[in-house]
This record gives C-alpha cells, sequence and structure tokens, in this order.
C-alpha cells in the first residue's frame, strides 16, 4: 500500500498546522506515507499541540498508522497509513482545542469511504482561528454534501476557548466520486442574519454587538438574533454574520474577549462582511482555503474568490504533492481572482 515517503517542510510558506492537517488527510486518501519536520515553525508555540495531536491519533486510529513522533511538541513526525475503515469513533481534544478543525482533518477519507461514518468530537467547537461549528454547519459541509456525499453535523453542547467541553456529531453517508464543483458567482442574495450567542455573560453584550450591526449594516427585525446559553456553558461570547446567497451561504464571525468591547467585537465581523458585500465573489478567504482539498479530490472544479491568502497559498503546495491537481489562480479584477483546479 504504501509505496514513497514524501518529504514535508512545515516551515512551508506560513508554516502553520494546515501543512500537518492536510497531509494527514491525503495520507490517509493516496495510502500514501509522509514525513514532516519543523512542524508549525512559523507559530509563536512551535510543534504539535493538543489539537494537533488529536488530528494525528484520529487520523492513525481511522486508517491504522504506523506512527512515530506523535507527542505534544514534537517537531517531526512519520505517519504510515493502512487501510481507511469507515465506522463509530469519538475523538475528544483534552482542552479548547478546536474540534472542527479534527473534523476536517479525517472528513476527506471518510467522506468517500465505501461505508458510513459517525463520530462524536469533544471540546472547543467555538474556537479563534479555527472554523466555528456555525460556519462548517452553514458554509462548508453544504457545499461539500453538493459534491456528493451526505453530511449532518449537530450540536450537543458548545466549548468555548478556554474552557472547552464541548461536544458535537457528524454523520457521514460517503460518496465514493465526487462531483466537481464550481461556484463562479453568489447568485441572488436571498437572508443576512447576525447571532449574539452569549453563554455565562451578561446579555447586554449581545445586545450592544447588534446595535452595532444595526448601525453599521442597516440590518434590523428578525435579521438580528439573541440566542442565551447555559450558564454551564461558559464563558463565552460569539457573534456571527450570515450572509445566504442563492449559491453559497458565506459566514463571518468574531469572538468575545475580556478587554475588548461588544462594539469592537461587532466591528471586527463588521469589517469581514462587508468586504464580502463590497465585491461579488462567492467566495470568501476562510471558506477558499478550506475548499481546496474537497475540490482538488473531485479532480476538478473552480470559484471566485478575493484576497487569496498565504494559508491558501501553502495549501495549495502541500496538497499538489500527495495528488496530481493542477491550480491556475486568475485575476479577474484587482483582488479578485478565480481559482481553477484540474486533473
Ligand atoms: P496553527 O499552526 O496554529 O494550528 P493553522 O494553520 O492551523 O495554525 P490558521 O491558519 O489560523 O491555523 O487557520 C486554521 C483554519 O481555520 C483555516 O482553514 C482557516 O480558514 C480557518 N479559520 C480560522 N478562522 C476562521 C473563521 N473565523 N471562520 C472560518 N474559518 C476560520
Amino acid at each position: 500500500m504504501t509505496q514513497t515517503l514524501i518529504q514535508l517542510d512545515g516551515s512551508l510558506g506560513e508554516g502553520g498546522g494546515q501543512i500537518l492537517r492536510t497531509a494527514l488527510s491525503l495520507s490517509m486518501v493516496t495510502g500514501q506515507a509522509f514525513r514532516i519536520e519543523k512542524i508549525r515553525a512559523g507559530r509563536e508555540k512551535p510543534g504539535l499541540l493538543r489539537q494537533h495531536l488529536t488530528a494525528v491519533n484520529a487520523a492513525a486510529e481511522i486508517c491504522g498508522a504506523t506512527v512515530e513522533g506523535a507527542a505534544i511538541s514534537s517537531r517531526e513526525l512519520t505517519f504510515s497509513p493502512g487501510p481507511v475503515k469507515a465506522g463509530q469513533y469519538t475523538f475528544t481534544v483534552g482542552s479548547a482545542g478546536s474540534t472542527t478543525l479534527v473534523l476536517q482533518t479525517v472528513l476527506p477519507a471518510l467522506m468517500i469511504a465505501k461505508e458510513p461514518s459517525s463520530l462524536t468530537l469533544e471540546g472547543g467547537t467555538h474556537n479563534p482561528h479555527a472554523p466555528p461549528l456555525d460556519f462548517l454547519e452553514k458554509a462548508f459541509v453544504p457545499l461539500v454534501n453538493r459534491m456528493g456525499p451526505t453530511i449532518h453535523l449537530n450540536l450537543e453542547r458548545a466549548g468555548f476557548y478556554p474552557a472547552g467541553g464541548g461536544r458535537f456529531f457528524a454523520n457521514i453517508e460517503p460518496e465514493p466520486k465526487l462531483t466537481p464543483l464550481h461556484l463562479p458567482a453568489r447568485g441572488a442574495l436571498k437572508r443576512q442574519l447576525a447571532k449574539a450567542v452569549v453563554a455565562a455573560l451578561p446579555g447586554d453584550i449581545a445586545k450592544r454587538e447588534l446595535a452595532q450591526i444595526e448601525k453599521r449594516l442597516g440590518w434590523t427585525g428578525e435579521q438580528l438574533q439573541i440566542r442565551q446559553l447555559p450558564q454551564e456553558w461558559g464563558p463565552g461570547n460569539i457573534l456571527t454574520l450570515e450572509i445566504e446567497s442563492e449559491n453559497v451561504t458565506e459566514v463571518f464571525t468574531s469572538f468575545g474577549m475580556k478587554g475588548v468591547s461588544a462594539e469592537a467585537v461587532a466591528e471586527q465581523a463588521f469589517g469581514e462582511a462587508r468586504r464580502y458585500l463590497a465585491c461579488d465573489a462567492p467566495v470568501g478567504p476562510h471558506l477558499a482555503d478550506q475548499l481546496l482539498l474537497p475540490i482538488a479530490l473531485a479532480g476538478g472544479g473552480s470559484f471566485v474568490t478575493y484576497d487569496l491568502t498565504e494559508h491558501a497559498r501553502t495549501n495549495i503546495q502541500v496538497i499538489q504533492r500527495f495528488l496530481l491537481v493542477r491550480f491556475e489562480v486568475i485575476e479577474r479584477k484587482p483582488e479578485v481572482c478565480e481559482v481553477k483546479i484540474s486533473a
């Protein structure tokens, strides 16, 4: 099964955890073993953190891999995969580390497997610097489902940084032959919604965040929603702006933090939504870097986006170490580009 050992440099491009996660995903899918050195060399605390270690162990469990270097702070890892076994699994990040990034690591192999899977993921569900669960549910998963699989996510309990303690379930009905995805335009605007969520924090924070969104985006009435979560899930506060169009839903999130005013939290999400609304590209920067791998697995597809990040460009380089795919980034207007992926 294992033919070659792909050598990866973890300091490539932005030098973050995505290099490792993409390598794990594609090693599971292709059966190719890899060795990575200088893991997360571009980060303040390099090496494997809990989230990355959980992703390594999750990937290894699903495909019976032989692994060397799977330990906290490790900067080198060798991963030799076996055959992927769909089924029931529980993965726990023993901190508020991101469970959504763990899911995204193992999802590619499971969504093209022969049998269905059901996963339970425990830890952080709404973390800064990772896709919040709402983003996966509303933006990422519907697009992946359009390519063939049927993935359902179900949140039991939110887990905020730093306490964690969240849990969600992922049911995956796979489709071994993915259909290419093309997203040239977002289509007509259907719905815009701001959700301010608080747990174990005063409801006034949520009110002030929504007042700021009303002031800046002119959204009113049912477009502004407050959700007070159970006290024991907190403390936590997030503001989510959903922009649903005919062909795609985009989600922009900002996180409440100690010492940051509710208005400043709202301004951050507003800034991202304004940028999206000001151009007509369907895909925002986070969705762009996350769609690369599924589309590459389908052997083709395209999308229009803006501000293609260093994260996305690094991801393209890692994908090309495992799959014979071509990426073209074609400038359509200043800062707006089309990403074309072909076999
Ligand atoms: P690290 O080395 O710390 O693990 P990383 O490379 O894993 O770094 P990031 O570059 O910060 O981490 O991003 C991880 C992933 O989370 C990316 O796919 C990014 O698009 C996604 N992400 C981060 N913030 C958001 C957000 N607010 N909404 C959606 N996705 C997000």
